[in-house]
């Protein structure tokens, strides 16, 4: 007997009829003679509307109320989840992320996970009933209920396969979507994507971090801390789908293993600085408090001024722009710029610590097809470039066949599982 947590998506509970066909998925599982704890997400696009709701009342919702709210829609569907396993003769019960023992930090709208009390859920399973917990949020250390940040269900499941020791139990935390698994890229966007029979943690932290939706980035960080082993497949067929594991040595011999694309990002230079000692604490440690995420940071110097640019998510350019001209007002010189519009496509794979001529072969190919590069970062396992946001699947096309991806189910390093039909279909719940 194994013990499994079984995630479903948004877009795999969107309506009755999809969350009574996952339910009988999980009822054949348990036939079988294991043990399941099923995570949900909201129904279909319903985190969405929440989100639309609250901007009838507010431009500007208090953070607190805001995750309130968008925490209810995975509630809902944790009960009525549990109804459909009712209806099947399994002992289905709802918990919130709370009941289910989530403790977070006060950060409303990103918390972090900081302990799991699985009590609950263990007496819950010893007693024979199968725990529906509503995914995405815990009880803030506050007092309130906070969310994990959009996708952050996948990270309430892997986190509870850890404190139920999955692994220690033979199984895993399958995360159900509506796709085979995890691909060369998003096949929504490249139609020749291909599916990885498996991925390092690692790559997969890096992938999910640059763009590739498919994961959380914080359910890999949780997998790999806690040998929690991932599998990603589809919801609706039963294909084989993606295993998340341990990096292993014959990994390296693909270079690239995937491509990403993160859109929306805006550009924030501040010219004019005093070329002197303190100036990037000072800007970065104000950033760091407003729990700002920044990236691609260039520092140039022309004699006694100096130019500091990054990239951040559009969402954030409103507050980055006001602290920056906090900053150069403590300073006494300078000038704030913003660049709107940009995005970034990036290579990831283990093979590129080992294999020269990565970063020229991706270069190449966008100025082949003449697409301008802004910023290039690079990491031990990728290369990463700015580009303009007009560019943008164009760009992920680009690299993607630069690179052989679509050939690399032959490739050596990747076990072969063949390419089961890729259905995209729906949005996150
Ligand atoms: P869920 O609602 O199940 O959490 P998501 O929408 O969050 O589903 O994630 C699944 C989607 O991730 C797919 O429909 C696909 O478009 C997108 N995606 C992005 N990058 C990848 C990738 N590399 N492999 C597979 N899917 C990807
Ligand atoms: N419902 C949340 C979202 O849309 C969480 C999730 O689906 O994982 O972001
Ligand atoms: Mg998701």
């Amino acid at each position: 007997m194994a013990r499994l947590v079984h995630k479903f998506g948004g877009s795999s509970v969107g309506d009755i009829r999809k969350m009574r066909r996952c339910a009988s998925r999980v009822a054949g599982v348990i036939a079988d003679g294991n043990e399941v704890a099923v995570v949900v997400s909201a129904m279909g696009d319903t985190t969405d509307e929440l989100i639309d709701l609250a901007g009838q009342v507010t431009s500007e919702p208090d953070r607190r109320e805001l995750d309130a709210l968008m925490a209810t829609g995975e509630q809902v569907s944790a009960a009525l989840f549990a109804m459909c396993l009712r209806e099947l003769g399994l002992r289905g019960r709802s918990f919130t992320g709370a009941q289910a023992g989530i403790e977070t930090d006060s950060r409303y709208g990103r918390a972090r996970i900081k302990a799991i009390d699985g009590t609950r859920l263990e007496e819950a399973l010893a007693g024979g009933l199968v725990p529906v917990v509503a995914g995405f949020q815990g009880r803030a250390e506050e007092g309130g209920v906070a969310t994990l940040g959009r996708g952050g269900s996948d990270t309430t499941a892997v986190a509870l396969g850890a404190a139920l020791q999955v692994a220690r139990h033979g199984g895993s935390c399958e995360i159900f979507t509506d796709v085979d698994g995890v691909f060369t890229a998003d096949p929504r966007h490249v139609p020749d994507a291909v599916r990885l029979p498996r991925i390092s943690y690692g790559e997969m932290l890096e992938l999910a971090s640059l763009g590739a939706g498919v994961m959380h980035a914080r359910a890999v960080v949780f997998g790999e801390r806690h040998g929690v082993p991932i599998h990603v497949r589809h919801s609706q067929h039963h294909g084989v789908g993606t295993m998340i594991v341990k990096e292993s040595p014959e990994m390296e011999d693909n270079v690239v293993v995937g491509c990403a694309l993160k859109t929306d990002l805006g550009r924030v230079t501040l010219r004019k600085l005093p070329a002197t000692t303190g100036i990037q604490a000072s800007l970065f440690d104000r950033l760091a408090t407003g729990a700002v995420v920044v990236d691609d940071i260039i520092q140039t110097e022309f004699g006694d001024a100096a130019s500091v640019a990054f990239t951040v998510e559009h969402g954030d350019l409103g507050a980055v722009k006001a602290l920056a001209n906090d900053v150069i007002g403590q300073w006494g010189q300078g000038e704030v710029c913003i660049d709107v519009g940009l995005a970034k496509v990036s290579v990831v794979g283990v093979g590129m610590r080992s294999h020269a001529g990565v970063a020229s072969r991706m270069f190449r190919a966008l100025s082949d097809v003449n697409i301008r590069i802004h910023n290039i970062t690079t990491s031990e396992i990728k290369i990463s470039c700015i580009i303009d946001r007009s560019e943008a699947e164009r760009a992920l096309r680009t690299v993607h066949e630069a690179f052989g991806l679509s050939e690399l189910g032959n490739m050596a390093g990747i076990a072969s599982g063949g390419n089961p039909s890729v259905q995209p279909s729906g949005t996150t719940g």
